[in-house]
């Protein structure tokens, strides 16, 4: 990638400006990121919309006059925290980009343990990292401008949002679930084949891209707006699930924490 090279955008004949954008990860297994690289047959036109400054993926120059930082992963280390103080004093806007920033993503899963000096030995077997008892979502410390949902982020998704920003536009997620875009998609409902589904509360966006692909939805781009997890619940006993098999999915991604909660204390289980 080549971020020395300036061209004036137009739209309808208007000149536009080129935001200088820069990528950073935290605690993350960077497939957002790869999500941007691997878009080749639109990224040449991504790519002129905005000036890359930093994208460590991508590039090697790396420059510090960014005004848009698109933030990866989560954080699990003290010194993410001061990374992410010092993009937030350099960058107008901050996305979180993808469900580690937004949620605390997959990272969270060990936040459910109660002895992370346990988790961190079975996980590293005494090598020296330096990690924090929890993984938790950027805005827990920083302002965040925007989020970019789903694990990883939907590259035409973010190709949408991106083109809005540098319009000027508001950027609007969907409110309603993942099931209106399987059903638009004329997918076979997942429950009537025996996989559990957490389509019918989780935001669309996505296209219903797990279920096009047969397999339930894991709620990775968090709630739909009025999300209904007692109806979810009758669902998913209908069809022979238990509480703990919608409970293993709510708590997957972090987006569901509240919800998760609720249900727990319902049931009464542990995390
Ligand atoms: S959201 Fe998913 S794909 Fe993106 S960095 Fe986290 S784990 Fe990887
Ligand atoms: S498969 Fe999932 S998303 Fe599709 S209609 Fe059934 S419940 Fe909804
Ligand atoms: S179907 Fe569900 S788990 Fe799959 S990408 Fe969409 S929101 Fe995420």
């Amino acid at each position: 990638m080549n971020a020395s090279k300036q061209e004036q955008r137009t739209y309808l004949g208007i000149p536009v400006p080129r935001p200088k954008v820069a990528f950073f990860e935290l605690s993350s297994c960077e497939g957002c990121q790869l999500q941007i690289v691997n878009n080749e047959a639109t990224l040449l036109d991504f790519l002129s919309l905005v000036d890359v400054r930093a994208f460590r993926e991508a590039m090697t120059e790396k420059f510090s006059d960014y005004q848009i930082a698109f933030i990866e992963g989560s954080v699990t280390r003290a010194d993410e925290i001061e990374r992410l103080r010092k993009v937030r004093e350099q960058a107008a806007v901050i996305v979180a980009f993808g469900s580690c920033a937004c949620f605390g993503g997959v990272n969270q899963l060990k936040n459910r343990f109660s002895d992370p000096a346990w988790v961190k030995q079975e996980v590293y077997r005494g090598h020296p990292v330096e990690t924090a008892d929890t993984a938790r979502p950027i805005e827990d410390f920083v302002k965040v401008d925007l989020k970019i949902f789903g694990c990883p982020v939907k590259k035409e998704e973010v190709e949408k949002i991106v083109t809005s920003l540098v319009l000027g536009k508001t950027v609007v997620h969907p409110k309603y679930p993942v099931c209106l875009e399987c059903k638009a998609n004329n997918n076979l409902c997942l429950f009537d084949l025996g996989e559990p589904c957490l389509g019918p509360i989780t935001r669309g966006g996505c296209n219903a891209w797990c279920p096009n692909n047969r397999f339930g939805c894991w709620g990775c781009r968090g709630p739909a707006v009025d999300a209904n997890v007692a109806q979810l619940q009758k669902i998913m006993r209908q069809h022979g699930f238990s509480e703990e098999t919608i409970l293993d999915r709510l708590e997957c991604f972090g987006g569901f924490a509240e919800q998760a909660k609720e249900l727990r204390s319902k049931i009464g289980g542990k995390g």
